[in-house]
């Protein structure tokens, strides 16, 4: 794709620009408590019934107050999108890429007060929010791209005497359920995917992080995509989320979450309902259990640099990070001494504060579910780093590493989805190869190794969606990393990539006789 440049990321060592981080966390701040409505294809609605969302950093700060959509909302917002699918669906994909490449610029244009919207409602230190938000803008350029290359007709071979032809069309109404753990990528990824190649969209965004999501609508109708052509519904997944996958009308749903929710969708949705007059696509993107493997040749202190970023950036809280390190018997020793120093270094506390590389998890509930796997852990290996708590206001949890964990145990296999890394031995790359693919996901993964053969087995053995050689296993780029995993890790659908817009649409063949 030669047009395509990932967005730069903002240089937060430079003054200027943390002081422009600095106003815009201000600003944001000025914000708080404010109440958002909720809207159905344009029709903005409130209900008796309120979410809040609070700043992880400090709970008894409120970032946004949000409606709690009602199933009869739900069954609305999916009708709203089924009237106006025929008129969106025949736009003019230059129209609908136009919007798509504006939508981008108004983010780009806000992008500080983005980033300060990460950092207060998910807890993101500001490079991990940056990310995020440059994460956004380059799905909706990539996307954009893409819709160039897949609108009009597609090569296909010609009979003689007759016009030849394949293109794309959209599929219909599409249920865009993301998570919030990249609140505003993965949401824009999601959503923006689905609207430029013509369909309609309910957005059902995470209860952890619903303003963010007011925000991005905020930028889609600024963008001049149209009221009707998709509805905002925040509310609890668990109250709505059956009623609009099970929907007749739903035509596809994209999710992005974990397993138990993704297999959930996935079993309703196969259900055939009365009236319903198609098979729905889901498109499902889930956990994730990564590895890192560690050869006895490797530069021991990049992977060990690998390893901490991958395990503890944003408090471990992302699919692709790394919760198992599996390291060849002859480096371990030396290997978990240098990992133990590097951890140890690490500041936890408000993720406002540029000098904490680690903020809060992002609840309450999500802190007690990690509490309680590192009780687990101190069990079936011996804590080496972290194992408790950090002190503070907010949902803070200390980077916790646990060696000598053998394969069968649950913090090897489980997804914890906090800071805490299991380190396990293994007597050479062959056996260590084998305990990286003993899980049911099959997302991330990286090897830190010397040896081209080593390296060769990994490529052709090593089961996951994205692969990584000496580097860390976090961190995957629209365009140059397509992402998405294998297994239990979703369904095998690349974001980011150049397969991806192709889950949104159908292809429709027209042969037009035109010699007798
Ligand atoms: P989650 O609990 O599964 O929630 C994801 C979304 O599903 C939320 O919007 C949630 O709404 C909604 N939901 C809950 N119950 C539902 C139901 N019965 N029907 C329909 N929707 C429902 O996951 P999460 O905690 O937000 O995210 C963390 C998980 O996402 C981890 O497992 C992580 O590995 C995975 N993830 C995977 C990828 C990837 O690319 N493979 C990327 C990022 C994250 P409420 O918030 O209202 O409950």
């Amino acid at each position: 794709m030669p047009d395509f440049k990932n967005e730069p990321y903002t240089d937060f060592s430079i003054a200027a620009n943390r002081q422009s981080m600095e106003a815009a966390l201000a600003k944001v701040r000025s914000e708080f408590g404010r109440e958002y409505d909720l809207s159905i294809a344009g029709e903005r609605l409130r209900t008796p019934d309120k979410l809040k969302s609070v700043n992880p950093s400090n709970p008894t700060e409120i970032v946004g107050i949000h409606q709690k959509a009602t199933p009869a909302m739900a069954s609305k917002a999916i009708e709203a999108a089924h009237s106006f699918f025929p008129e969106w669906s025949r736009t003019n994909p230059a129209s609908r890429i136009a919007m798509l490449r504006r939508a981008a610029q108004s983010i780009r244009s806000r992008k500080m007060e983005f980033d300060a919207w990460l950092v207060y409602e998910a807890g993101k230190s500001w490079p991990e929010a940056e990310a995020d938000v440059c994460e956004a803008i380059d799905f909706c350029e990539y996307y954009a791209l893409e819709m160039e290359r897949l609108s009009g007709p597609q090569p296909v071979s010609q009979l003689p005497g007759e016009r030849d032809e394949m293109r794309y069309i959209p599929l219909g109404v599409g249920l865009i359920i993301p998570p919030w753990n990249f609140p505003l990528a993965i949401m824009a990824g999601m959503t923006t995917a689905a609207l430029v190649t013509g369909n309609t969209v309910v957005l059902k965004p995470s209860s952890e992080t619903p303003t963010i999501a007011a925000r991005f609508a905020e930028a889609l109708l600024e963008a001049g995509f149209p009221e009707r052509s998709f509805s905002l519904l925040t509310g609890s997944g668990s109250a709505i989320g059956d009623l609009l996958v099970q929907n007749p009308k739903t035509r596809f749903i994209a999710f992005t979450g974990s397993r138990d929710v993704g297999l959930r969708i996935n079993e309703l949705a196969a259900k055939h309902q009365p009236g319903q007059l198609w098979i729905k696509r889901v498109i499902a993107e889930m956990g994730g259990k990564d590895a890192i493997v560690v050869d006895a040749g490797a530069d021991i202190d990049k992977a060990v640099e690998g390893v901490a970023v991958s395990a503890f950036g944003y408090q471990g809280q992302k699919c692709s990070a790394c919760s198992r390190a599996i390291v060849d018997e002859r480096i371990y020793d030396q290997f978990l001494e240098k990992l133990q120093a590097r951890v140890g270094g690490i500041r936890v506390g408000p993720a406002n504060d540029p000098s904490n590389y680690m903020g809060p998890v992002i609840s309450n509930s999500a802190r007690r579910s990690i509490l309680d796997y590192i009780e687990v852990g101190k069990r079936e290996g011996r804590l080496v780093a972290g194992g408790a708590a950090e002190n503070g206001d907010g949902y803070f949890i200390q980077p916790t590493v646990i060696a000598d964990v053998e394969p069968g145990a649950k913090i090897f296999q489980e997804e914890i989805f906090g800071p805490v890394l299991a380190v396990s031995k293994a007597k050479n790359f062959e056996r260590a190869l084998e305990m990286a693919n003993d899980s049911q996901y099959g997302l991330t993964g990286a090897v830190y190794s010397n040896d081209p053969e080593h390296i060769r087995q990994a490529r052709e053995r090593f089961f996951v969606g994205n692969l990584y050689v000496n580097r860390k296993c976090t961190g995957a780029m629209v365009g140059a990393h397509p992402f998405g995993g294998f297994n239990l890790s979703g369904t095998d659908s690349k974001a980011g990539g150049p397969d991806y817009l192709l889950l949104f649409l159908q292809a429709k063949a027209i042969a037009e006789k035109i010699v007798n």
